[in-house]
């Protein structure tokens, strides 16, 4: 047996033999070997960064990951700051700038250990190695190592040391599916790797020795301390910092942002992926300066979150409600940018969630009416311009159309505030009847609200008014967007690189404001709305429901000067709600985030154009007030409108509320009802200069009535323009009677073919015809 110091002479021989053999021989020999033997393609070195979604503010929202389900995100050696290249050279390679590709004495000391242990043990490796080994991975033997200290060699003899360390940084796994610097410090930290401190810089360089035990996500962050601060302690010793900056750093804790990979604001990004911005054959816009494959947003994400967990803060509020999905949409007016997308309350399997609500097309009810009367405002209508809320029926291109309000009330005569801001479905229908839903079709075609190019005007006739047409909430919260600014539409911007399109004037300035004033006047929607404690602000704010037939769906959309946002609720299979419509089922949504958008400060005011002026009115009938009106407000008007007529609702004291003939249906029904007002018919029909024109309302023409048992009676109806004092009725030439406002009368049906006629004062009269079975 050989005494212990003969062994320990012996091996001291032999590491001294092989320490011959690395330092003297084998350099001899590689320079042949290299070029013949083993493959190095720098080209390799290019690693396509992950698209990288970030938002306003630079935060990673989403990082698309390749196939091996790796995230990166390529910085170039200029946005890497010497600070964190010292710290990895420090922990990993303390003689990078010394060595040929691989450090002679690190591996023979790792040699000389891995004979005395057996086995091969990691370690030893360069830079150099372990970014070829990155791009060329070998198997752990000895003709692996060797092959990759050949490939770390010939990669020093292609590349200058500033290119390898870029490549290293770039490749160097950091746990949790990172790789490089760039990703890893935008995730960890939401930085840029330029911004890092030095503390942080030390975190990056210390996890590559264990990336799965020096997780900085892992609950108890003292293995990956004490390694970071081993690097401190080794920077300061290698005098690249000094013992106090080390101490200090050291003190530091380690504080790494919420893991949230991919769950900031997923529909947004989703709809981005869709809509082709992932992927550079689209033509999409990269930008150059962390990477190229880098995809800037206008996302708020602080903002996202809030909408997030507002939504699920609603979620037991609306399930009581019927309701399990809303989605809300927040953009910011000056430059259109989306800074909040939620596409459903929870991005999951449940109720449907992973579906986009803010792109979904469905049914607005009502709040396609401002447009309506934006176009009426650009067709001489003021706010005080007087509208029948009155019921009738119409003869459209698809039937018989009948309109009811919301609550099955007619409201009579109204102003045009009062019925946009109580979103009365009479008044609308015959303002849409008066404007002609061609212009209207024409309108919504240009605020971007029609979806089916195939469906003309007729297709929708008169119930363009009250929001047949499916739409998205997107498409909504871009038209109201151009009401908050002054009538120009311009596309929604979801990009940095989007550029500021300079829109589309889709009505005047004047129109624009007018709406504007009446959806943010708290006065105006009184009638139906009552008070929504919840939609009660201390400042102004323009906000319109919808309600869909059946409450499939509930919508509010709303602006100030400064936002527009939009809340949809309903069901993602269709399903209807509760009897809840827009104002309580999403008006709590949009009410909550735009509290939260207004913590701090108060709305930007609506500001009239020069060109409109305010004008003394009626608080009832809006016309320029006497001094019998009981009430008076102030009116916008344009200019140069010519003044209202002097009010006729309160002519002479002790008549009030003089109403004319389109009235007289609605008042007779009133007052059969027992509804006692102090409304009536304007007096003196005589003294009307012109013959009135007559009008049968009711039946339509061409209707056909099936006769059940024996005796059906209909009542026949007719308008006149002006009042007349009689309407003489015929059918079949035969004279059935003559009567006054609201000029009814019951005719038995008889089956046949029958012409209905009703004729005024002076012979002109309206016909129709009815076929009975
Ligand atoms: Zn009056």
């Amino acid at each position: 047996m050989m005494s212990q110091s003969r062994i320990s002479r012996w091996r001291l021989h032999r590491r001294k033999a092989f320490l011959a053999l690395f330092v003297v021989g084998i350099p001899m020999g590689i320079g042949l070997l290299l070029l013949a033997w083993v493959e190095f393609d720098p080209t390799r070195l290019e690693l396509p960064s992950s698209v990288v979604f970030l938002d306003s503010r630079g935060e990673p929202i989403r990082a698309l990951t390749d196939d091996k389900g790796e995230r990166h995100l390529w910085v170039a050696r200029e946005g890497i700051p010497e600070r964190l290249i010292e710290a990895f050279l420090a922990a990993e390679d303390k003689r990078f700038f010394n060595h040929p590709g691989f450090d002679p004495l690190a591996i023979a000391r790792a040699a000389l250990a891995n004979w005395e242990q057996e086995r091969i043990v990691s370690g030893a490796s360069t830079l150099t190695q372990q970014l070829v080994r990155s791009i060329y991975p070998r198997p752990r033997t000895y003709r692996g190592k060797l092959t990759e200290v050949l490939r770390a060699i010939k990669a020093e003899m292609l590349l200058a040391k500033e290119d390898i360390l870029e490549g290293y940084l770039n490749h160097v796994p950091l746990g949790n599916g990172m790789v490089g610097v760039g990703i890893a410090a935008r995730s960890y930290f939401g930085k840029a790797p330029e911004d890092l401190t030095l503390a942080e810089c030390a975190t990056l360089a210390a996890i590559p020795k264990a990336p799965g035990k020096l997780s900085p996500y892992r609950q108890d962050p003292s293995a990956l301390r004490e390694r970071r601060n081993w690097v401190l302690r080794r920077m300061a010793a290698l005098e690249l910092i000094t013992s106090p900056e080390a101490e200090q750093a050291a003190q530091t804790p380690i504080r790494v942002r919420p893991r949230r990979y991919p769950n900031t604001a997923p529909h947004y990004v989703d709809l981005l992926v869709e809509r082709g911005h992932a992927n550079r054959e689209s033509g999409s816009p990269w930008t150059a300066k962390d990477s190229e494959r880098v995809v800037r947003t206008l996302l708020d994400a602080p903002l996202q979150r809030h909408v997030e967990e507002t939504l699920r803060s609603h979620r037991e509020r609306l399930a009581d409600l019927g309701a399990s999905q809303a989605s809300v949409l927040v953009i910011r007016n000056r430059d259109m940018a989306v800074l909040a997308l939620a596409g459903s309350i929870e991005y999951s399997a449940r109720a449907l969630g992973y579906n986009n609500g803010v792109v979904a097309l469905r049914s607005p009810g009502s709040a396609l009416k401002p447009f309506l009367y934006g176009l009426a405002f650009d067709s001489g209508f003021s706010p005080a311009t007087l509208l029948a809320d009155t019921e009738r029926r119409y003869r459209s291109p698809r039937g018989e159309y009948d309109p009811r309000n919301f609550d099955r009330r007619a409201y009579g005569p109204t102003t045009v505030r009062s019925a946009l801001g109580n979103s009365l479905n009479l008044a609308a229908v015959r303002t849409i009847q008066f404007l002609g839903y061609p212009a209207f079709h024409q309108k919504l075609t240009a605020l971007g609200l029609l979806n089916d190019p195939s469906k003309g005007p007729d297709y929708y006739g008169l119930g363009l008014a009250i929001g047949n047409p499916e739409v998205s909430l997107e498409q909504l919260v871009t038209a109201y967007a151009a009401v908050a600014r002054g009538g120009v539409l311009r596309p929604l911007r979801y990009l940095a690189e989007d550029s500021a399109s300079t829109g589309n004037p889709v009505m005047t300035q004047e129109a624009a404001f007018l709406v504007a004033d009446i959806l943010s006047d708290p006065n105006a929607r009184s009638l139906t709305f009552g008070s929504i404690a919840c939609l009660d602000f201390p400042y102004r704010v323009g906000w319109k429901t919808g309600t869909s037939t059946r409450y499939r769906d509930g919508w509010i959309v709303g602006f100030t000067p400064d936002y527009t946002l939009g809340a949809w609720v309903g069901n993602f299979d269709g399903g209807p709600m509760k009897e809840t419509g827009g104002a309580h089922g999403a008006g709590p949504i949009f009410s909550d985030i735009l509290r939260h958008l207004y913590a701090e400060s108060a709305p930007t005011p609506f500001t009239p154009p020069a060109t409109l002026e305010q004008r003394e009115v009626c608080g009832h009938s809006g016309m320029r007030p006497t001094r019998h009106c009981p009430s008076k407000r102030l009116e916008w008007f344009r200019r140069d409108q010519v003044e209202c007529p002097l009010c006729t609702f309160h002519g002479e004291e002790g008549i009030h509320h003089e109403l004319e003939a389109p009235f007289a249906g609605w008042l007779f029904d009133r007052e059969a009802r027992g509804v006692n007002s102090s409304f009536a018919l304007a007096s003196g029909t005589e003294d009307r200069p012109a013959p009135s024109p007559v009008e049968i309302l009711y039946p339509l023409d061409g209707t056909r009535f099936i006769l059940n048992h024996g005796a059906d009676t209909v009542r026949l109806e007719a308008g006149t323009e002006n009042l007349v004092e009689r309407v003489t009725w015929f059918v079949d030439g035969v004279e059935l009677g003559a009567v006054g406002p609201p000029y009814r009368l019951d005719w038995e049906l008889a089956p046949g073919a029958h012409r209905i006629a009703a004729i005024g004062p002076g012979g002109i009269g309206d016909e129709i015809r009815v076929q009975v079975e």
